[in-house]
């Protein structure tokens, strides 16, 4: 199968490359240099030249939770149109299956614990990712369409927060692990405070990009549900803020310098997702500890410091 992969150069598309060894499909990886995805007439005229058998649509405008509350517009807007032109593009030239990209943290603010599947659209989201969840919530919306009206094989994965090499290491706009190595990093550098954002307490799940890039695989060449499907840890390894922190500074030898600055938002207090409809169809999964997956992702940072993404 000729498989295009959206996305391709960024965290998820990296692990996805480093794994296609084990695969005998013909992969190919696209950034926003090869086309924006945002301009329809590229897409399409990208996605007829390479006439894909399958896509995994990874692509998004993405950050952690200070870019989500201070680019509302363009998380909305560059999300919505990448998503539609992709979607529409993959219609037009007869994709056989579409794996979209959501993410646990566009579920509702308020609800009960753990989230499944069916409850992704029962309530707003958390107001410091609104536009962002609501594009996303949409891709869902727009697949099943698709699903319904043209019996196009478009199904959606909810991943948890990812983490790996080759992530954005932006001290402002990244997510929490990326954005929290580079700063311990700098810190370590230049012997100053470990300053960690809010107050350490709020949980998350993570999940290491290599695993995650093994179980799209299985999504693309297993999973036969038309439903959307959470890929995740367990319940069990939700971890708080404070105790991600904890493990970045050890990786450095740096924990006796870390505090935290709680004039800096929190963000959404947890989403913890439940994992026993990815469980109950895979088997049990050997995921990455997060010891480990921290300490390849803190030594792929400092061997790739000059030429990271910051
Ligand atoms: P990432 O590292 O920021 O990479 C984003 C990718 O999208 C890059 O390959 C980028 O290309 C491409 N892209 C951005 N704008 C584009 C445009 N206008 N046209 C074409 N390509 C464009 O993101 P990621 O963390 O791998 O995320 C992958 C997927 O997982 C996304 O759908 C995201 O919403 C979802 N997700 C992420 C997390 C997380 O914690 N990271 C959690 C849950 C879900 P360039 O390299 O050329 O910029
Ligand atoms: P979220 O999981 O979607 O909320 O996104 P993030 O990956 O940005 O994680 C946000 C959580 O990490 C919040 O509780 C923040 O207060 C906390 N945090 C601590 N330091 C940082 C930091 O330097 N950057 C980011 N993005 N979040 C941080």
């Amino acid at each position: 199968m000729k498989i295009l992969v959206t996305g391709g150069s960024g965290l998820v598309g990296y692990a996805v490359q480093n794994i296609t060894d084990n695969y005998e499909h013909e992969f190919t990886f696209l950034s926003s240099k090869d086309c924006d995805l945002t301009n329809y007439e590229d897409t399409k005229k990208l996605f007829l030249l390479l006439k894909p058998d399958y896509v995994i649509h990874l692509a998004a405008y993405v950050g952690g939770l200070f870019k989500n509350m201070n680019f509302k517009v363009d998380m909305y807007e560059k999300n919505t149109l990448m998503n539609c032109n992709v979607l529409k593009c993959c219609h037009e030239i007869g994709v056989k299956k579409v794996v979209s990209c959501l993410s646990t943290c566009i579920f509702p603010d308020k609800t009960t614990y753990p989230i499944n599947e069916t409850m992704l659209h029962n309530g707003p989201p958390h107001f410091s990712n609104d536009a962002y969840a609501y594009s996303k919530r949409m891709l869902e919306v727009h697949s099943k369409a698709y699903q319904e009206q043209y019996g196009d094989n478009f199904v959606c994965i909810i991943p948890t927060n990812i983490y790996g090499e080759n992530d954005n290491y932006n001290l402002e706009g990244g997510h929490v692990i990326p954005a929290l190595i580079h700063k311990c990093y700098l810190a370590k550098e230049k012997g100053d405070n470990f300053v960690v954002r809010g107050t350490g307490k709020p949980l998350r799940q993570f999940i290491y990009a290599t695993d995650l890039a093994k179980l799209i695989m299985w999504v693309i060449e297993s999973y036969h549900e038309n439903d959307s499907i959470i890929l995740s840890v367990s319940e069990s390894d939700e971890i708080s803020i404070g105790n991600v922190a904890r493990i970045i500074a050890k990786e450095f030898d740096y924990e006796h310098m870390m505090l935290f600055d709680d004039s800096f938002s929190d963000g959404q207090f947890k989403k913890t997702a439940d994992n026993s409809k990815l469980i109950s169809l895979y088997g049990d999964f050997d995921f990455t500890s997060m010891n480990e997956g921290m300490k390849k992702s803190v030594k792929w940072f400092i061997d790739n410091y000059e030429k990271c993404r910051k």
